[in-house]
């Protein structure tokens, strides 16, 4: 056996799959909106730098001594917190979306983390409300601890079970109604297992899903079931400041947003991030992170890798730019100021807004050519900035249309820059899997993680290009676009995919549909 043939056999023997489904798992603050544009032109520099026009750091406000926690296992102190008021708005809100603002404390070697959230709400469900539904993942495991609720100064009532935190208006909340709530809570880190990024490892604490968020709201609170394999939470788009600050020195924080230029980001000063239009805000924090950075226009690109891994780190970096470059001009403007990819001990790959984590072992494999894993999954997870973040859909309910266009924009990525690969991608991603079943199979529907995944994500590309040529490809590259327009920063179903995908093309495309999908549409 030639060492070029052996190199495939362990390709493809590896389960090829992304997003961290895994077969085993599983006094309102003040609002500055200012992100770098992601339209703006391209400029000769690596990078624009962002204009320095953000409200200056505050000393630190919330949380002003912080004492190192012992070892998990005797019980938690309490935080010293010192508690100042909230400043004023300088700033009236620019969107009525949800405004998170955090002042989130880390303790890297502790692995405990202390947060002031704010969250400034408004009613826009329609209806009066009684009460709010946030989705609370880190309670799903141990070490959630929440200090309190706060509606003007006054503590709220409220019920915490697994996921769902139900906290009780004092008063209705009417339509366009608007208010703000604080809390104070902390996280015991748990131990990071691979199948999913949360958690910590002795040089890397990610902090994914992190704090209480306001579900979405459609005829009820939409808040799905955690499963075994799949995603489960749904988002909207929403505004946040996040400010961290972190104990110990030589740690490196890699996150959704781009941290001011003010911010020192040094040991014991606060570093400010802003993301605006987002679904979440996730972290990474190393104390052995190396970056190699470009930039897109005016979109920071970061590839941050562990010692050892500069060629994979570099490679991982080339292939973030033509990726963004290229769906930029496919789909829509590159949604967020920056975007990190975020070496991580997994399975797997993990979008979120702005940072995608991907696999050590991708990295291990890597061997300079753009025909692997590393790169096929994280431009995957790159197309999930467009698919997840910009477009957002019900993940439980309707995975495929995150998963499928992600795994189909891989296919537009090879398309374009390695034509030469002729059906590589198809036999390594796709074919190889013998993907079948509906491609509106549901998380719950799914059977094994390989099943669903065959259905929902390989069957879905499977779809897709069917679409592609019986569309044409001006006319399917144009319903991207229309799609992406249309729903971005809010909610697309189905129907909405269809519909928009119909107003695209002259050609019926019922019976595609009626043969990759279960559901009437
Ligand atoms: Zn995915």
């Amino acid at each position: 056996m030639t060492k070029h043939f052996r190199f495939f056999i362990v390709l493809f023997s590896i389960i090829l799959s992304s997003c961290g489904i895994t077969p085993s798992a599983s006094n309102p603050a003040p609002i500055v909106l200012v992100t770098a544009n992601p339209n703006a032109l391209p400029t000769p520099t690596p990078f624009q730098p962002i204009p320095a026009t953000a409200a200056p750091l505050e000393s630190p406000t919330l949380i002003s001594t912080f004492t190192p926690l012992p070892p998990s296992d005797t019980p938690l102190p309490t935080f010293e917190f010192t508690v100042t008021p909230l400043v004023s708005p300088t700033t009236p809100p620019q969107t009525s979306r949800t405004q998170y603002t955090m002042f989130a404390l880390l303790d890297y070697s502790g692995h405990q983390l202390a947060v002031d959230e704010t969250i400034k709400y408004t009613n826009q469900t329609g209806v009066t409300l009684n009460e709010l539904v946030l989705a609370v993942e880190p309670n799903l495991r141990s070490g959630f601890t929440l200090e309190n609720i706060l509606l003007d100064g006054n503590q709220l009532n409220y019920d915490l079970t697994g996921q769902s935190l139900t906290v009780h208006l004092p008063q209705p909340l009417s339509p366009n109604a608007q208010l703000t709530l604080a809390m104070r809570f902390r996280l015991a880190i748990p131990s990071k297992q691979r199948d999913h990024p949360y958690g910590y490892v002795s040089y890397q604490a990610n902090l994914t899903d992190w704090y209480p968020f306001i579900v979405p709201y459609s005829n009820g609170w939409i808040l799905h079931d955690p499963w075994s394999l799949g995603e489960h939470l749904v988002y909207d788009a929403s505004d946040f400041e996040v400010n961290i600050k972190t104990t110990g020195t030589g740690v490196t924080i890699a996150a959704s947003g781009l941290e001011e230029p003010a911010s020192s980001g040094s040991a014991g000063e606060w570093t400010r991030y802003r993301l605006s239009g987002a679904r979440t805000f996730a972290f990474s924090a190393s104390d052995i992170f190396s970056v190699k950075e470009s930039a897109v226009g005016s979109v920071v690109i970061r590839s941050y890798y562990f010692e050892g891994y500069e060629g994979a780190g570099q490679g991982m970096l080339n292939a973030s730019v033509k990726a963004v470059g290229l769906f930029k001009d496919l789909f829509a403007p590159y949604p967020y100021a920056s975007l990190s990819v975020v070496q991580s001990d997994l399975n797997d790959g993990q979008e979120y807004d702005g940072l995608v984590f991907l696999a050590t072992k991708f990295y291990d494999e890597y061997g300079g050519s753009e025909r692997s894993n590393m790169v096929s999954i994280g431009v995957h997870e790159i197309a999930h900035q467009w698919w997840f973040g910009l477009v957002g859909s019900d993940q439980a309910m309707e995975p495929w249309l995150d998963e499928a266009m992600a795994v189909y924009s891989e296919n537009i990525y090879y398309e374009y820059s390695h034509a030469n690969y002729g059906d590589w991608w198809w036999n390594f991603r796709v074919n190889y899997f013998g993907p079948s079943g509906w491609v509106d199979t549901t998380i719950y529907e799914g059977g094994t993680f390989r099943t669903y995944v065959n259905a929902a994500y390989l069957n879905g590309a499977n779809f897709l290009d069917e679409l592609r040529w019986r569309m044409g490809m001006d006319d399917f590259l144009r319903f991207l676009k229309d799609y992406a327009s249309r729903y971005g920063r809010g909610h697309a179903t189905a129907s909405d995919f269809f519909a928009v995908a119909q107003q695209n093309t002259t050609a019926d495309i019922s019976d595609l549909i009626n043969a990759y999908f279960k559901g009437s549409y």
